[in-house]
């Protein structure tokens, strides 16, 4: 099921980056596994998966642990995508290669010295919470620039892109907006170089919107439902 529903995702993305002239070899698939099995997860891998995304640090360890050697052999991605709390950092960076979900200068500088502590330079998102909405974790958008900046002087830190969570709509194309502001804030940074690493990335679109976001720009997206179900 894994296998045809990736297939099935792969070719609605083919479809949407020939409209646009974009490479599919461009997109990043990160299948989200949180409450799914390590066995589901060698599935998705075995159908082609690399990067794994999780949201919670204490299962992420224990999928990982089953997984170790797959992992280590394959190489696989592990990307934290839910809310990190400080308390859990030490672990997460042991564990992961790209953090998407930085949401405070507070949690940046302890990522900061926790990867220091391990000689790592651990690679973060920046999330943005681009609709506002009151109960989502994320800087606001008007605050990015500033917050890149800020994190900047971190040395163990290196800023990627950004991330957003679409809000729930009942038609993906009213998501069109959130992205691209997630795109033109990523072209601001670019643009003035408030960052040193030149192509920031952006990661956005989940099952119900993915489509929507590589239209305006995702590098990654991260699919739940849509590979797993
Ligand atoms: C669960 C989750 C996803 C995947 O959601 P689906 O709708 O199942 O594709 C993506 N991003 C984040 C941050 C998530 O928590």
């Amino acid at each position: 099921m894994v296998k045809a529903n990736l297939n099935r995702i792969k070719e609605r993305i083919a479809r949407v980056c020939s409209k646009i002239n974009r490479e599919v070899e461009s997109i990043t698939i990160v299948a989200v596994a949180k409450n799914r099995t390590a066995e589901q997860i060698k599935e998705a891998v075995e159908a082609g998966i690399s990067d794994i995304g999780e949201n919670r640090v204490q299962e992420a360890l224990v999928k990982f642990d089953e997984l170790r050697v797959i992992s280590y052999e394959l190489r696989l991605k592990w990307h934290m995508v839910g809310h990190l709390q400080s308390n859990k950092v030490k672990d997460a960076v042991k564990l992961f290669d790209l953090i998407h979900s930085v949401d405070s200068l507070k949690l940046a500088e302890e990522i900061d010295k926790q990867a220091k502590k391990i000689d790592k330079i651990q690679d973060v998102l920046i999330e943005i919470n681009a609709s506002g909405e009151a109960f989502k974790y994320g800087f606001k958008p008007q605050e990015a620039i500033e917050v890149v900046k800020d994190m900047a002087s971190l040395k163990n830190l290196s800023i990627k892109g950004l991330m957003t969570v679409a809000p729930i709509v009942d038609n993906p194309e009213k998501t069109k907006p959130y992205f691209r502001m997630l795109r033109e804030i990523r072209d601001r940074i670019n643009e003035h170089q408030v960052s040193s690493i030149k192509h920031q990335v952006l990661s956005m679109g989940m099952s119900d919107d993915f489509e929507a976001a590589i239209e305006e720009g995702a590098d990654i997206v991260r699919l739940g439902r849509a590979i797993f179900e």
